[in-house]
């Protein structure tokens, strides 16, 4: 018997009507456990009229009263983590400590929201000529909808709708497919938070739904993390259609390890940042480019590390990787390390020789893979795979290293493990990605920068959550004000001047 996974349309849950339905699995045992409603035109469509209405209102209400409804919001989200947590896991799979750790990131962007007040503030010149004052002010956009990838079912979508929502919008978000649930648990602590109904909106669905986001004439604004092709997609038909579009995509995150790297410290970092959450990251690294001499040592100790791991259901309190999100995924990686081998890589760890041995209850598991003497020309370089797959380049120099990350089209986040503090500097200065780490594997930004990569990584000039997220929900408004006197007032056709 599985459950029905439906809509959260003007504050409450909505069945989708569709006659639509995806299958919704347990990735750890291969069990089906609900169908998710796949919603058409016409439920887009209701799901918007309600937030249309809702964002009238709400863009009236106060500042204070939004930071409030934040506060609380925040106050609930810590409160049920545990709860959401299991959603999570069941649904996607990964280690109750990961989804915990998803959710406390998410968290990070309700308490920035918080400063609303503070945030929105604008800038004031008196007497910018005689009589005459100017100040600016951000408003809403209106109605705003944000789609999501099935990697972070609850962060992402934190990601967007806290700034959103405290920037006076209403937000229609429209969640990955694969685990729809937690958008439902987000939607119902809003609720319980005092956000009017309609501001917070879900629609679940699939290409159907988010074509009708793109076209519908009452959003203003779309906000999208998923992979890079259909990133580029958004964006092209998002901005035809007259919207300010944000589209996050994928990722080939490169790790570069000098030869004066401690080799402990940076094969923990490499295996934490490559395998946590099966490597269903977008800032997981996918790479290992070893510089010199270390690269022998450097493999020799993560591959010591991967034989300690274990892999299994999330819930398992002893579990350090849970399985990945679908059996067609899960081959879809094993077969990148079938292409790596063919192409003439070392297989160090093959991680399909743990599969079927560790799981025999048909599971989406998948072992660890690390793959030495990659070269830049194999699939298992160049593609974005999204598993618990690490590639290892070895190179000569620095610079030889610098090249090779900055001839990658994906630039969403990298990292530099040294102890050379020069070395470090220049790394930061000329590597073209966005998001760059010196000596931490996973860099991404806390709440109050933004988060965004370069390249292929991102289309659109506006950087996710933090400033940017304020600056991107919003619009610039400049008031000029005069308090006229009779006394001196006529008609001057002159361009008006300054002085
Ligand atoms: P995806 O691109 O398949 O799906 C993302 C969203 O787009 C989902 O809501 C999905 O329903 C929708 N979608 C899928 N196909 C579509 C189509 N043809 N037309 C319109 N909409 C479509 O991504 P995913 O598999 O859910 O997530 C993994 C990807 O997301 C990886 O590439 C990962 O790197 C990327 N990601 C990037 C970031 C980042 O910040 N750059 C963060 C998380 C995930």
């Amino acid at each position: 018997m599985t459950s029905h996974i439906g809509h959260w349309i003007d504050g409450a849950p909505s069945a989708s009507a569709s006659g639509r339905t995806a299958p919704v699995f347990d990735p750890a045992t291969g069990v089906q456990s609900g169908e998710v409603g796949l919603a058409d035109a016409k439920e887009v469509d209701a799901a918007v009229a309600s937030a249309v209405h809702a964002a009238t209102q709400w863009r009236f209400s106060s500042l204070s009263k939004r930071a409030a409804v934040l506060f609380t919001f925040r106050e609930l989200l810590n409160a049920r983590s545990d709860d959401l947590a299991a959603i999570i896991t069941a649904e996607h799979g990964k280690v109750l400590a990961d989804a915990a750790g998803e959710i406390a990131r998410g968290l990070e962007n309700a308490e920035y929201a918080t400063g609303i007040p503070n945030l929105l503030k604008g800038g004031y010149s008196e007497q910018v000529s005689t009589g005459v004052d100017v100040h600016s002010v951000r408003q809403p956009l209106g109605v705003v909808a944000g789609i999501t990838p099935f990697n972070f079912p609850a962060m992402v979508p934190l990601w967007m709708c806290c700034n959103a929502i405290a920037c006076g919008n209403a937000f229609v978000l429209k969640p990955s497919e694969k685990d729809p649930s937690a958008s439902l648990f987000l939607a119902e602590l809003w609720k319980d938070a005092g956000l009017p109904d309609g501001v917070f909106t879900v629609v679940q669905g699939d290409k159907v739904a988010v074509d009708r986001i793109l076209s519908h004439p009452d959003i203003a604004a779309v906000s999208f993390v998923g992979s890079t092709p259909i990133a580029r997609y958004i964006y092209e038909t998002g901005t035809a259609n007259g919207k300010r579009v944000q589209a996050l995509g994928g990722a080939k995150n490169h790790m570069l390890v000098l030869p004066d790297a401690e080799v402990d410290v940076a094969a923990d970092a490499a295996v934490s940042a490559a395998y946590g959450a099966a490597g269903e990251r977008c800032m997981a690294v996918a790479v290992v480019v070893a510089v010199g001499d270390i690269a022998d040592p450097l493999v020799a100790a993560i591959k010591d590390r991967l034989s300690s791991l274990t892999i299994g259901h999330g819930t398992a309190e002893d579990t350090d990787m849970g399985p990945l999100i679908t059996a067609a995924h899960r081959d879809k990686v094993a077969s990148y390390v079938a292409a790596g081998a063919s192409a003439g890589a070392t297989l160090v760890v093959d991680g399909r020789d743990r599969e079927a041995s560790d799981h025999p209850e048909h599971g989406f598991f998948l072992g660890t893979t690390l793959i030495d003497h990659v070269t830049p020309d194999m699939s298992v370089y160049t593609d974005e795979i999204f598993g618990p797959v690490l590639s290892v380049v070895r190179v000569d120099t620095f610079e030889e290293g610098l090249a090779l990350i900055n001839g990658h089209p994906y630039a969403n986040g990298t990292a530099i493990f040294t102890r050379d503090g020069g070395a470090a500097r220049t790394f930061q200065q000329e590597v073209l990605v966005g998001m760059v780490g010196v000596n931490v594997p996973i860099p991404v930004p806390v709440a109050y920068y933004s988060f965004g990569g370069w390249k292929s990584s991102l289309f659109g000039d506006s950087h996710m959550y933090g400033p940017e997220g304020v600056t991107f929900y919003t619009r610039g408004k400049v008031v000029t004000t005069r308090w006229p006197d009779p006394a001196t007032s006529r008609v001057d056709l002159g361009f008006p001047r300054t002085r």
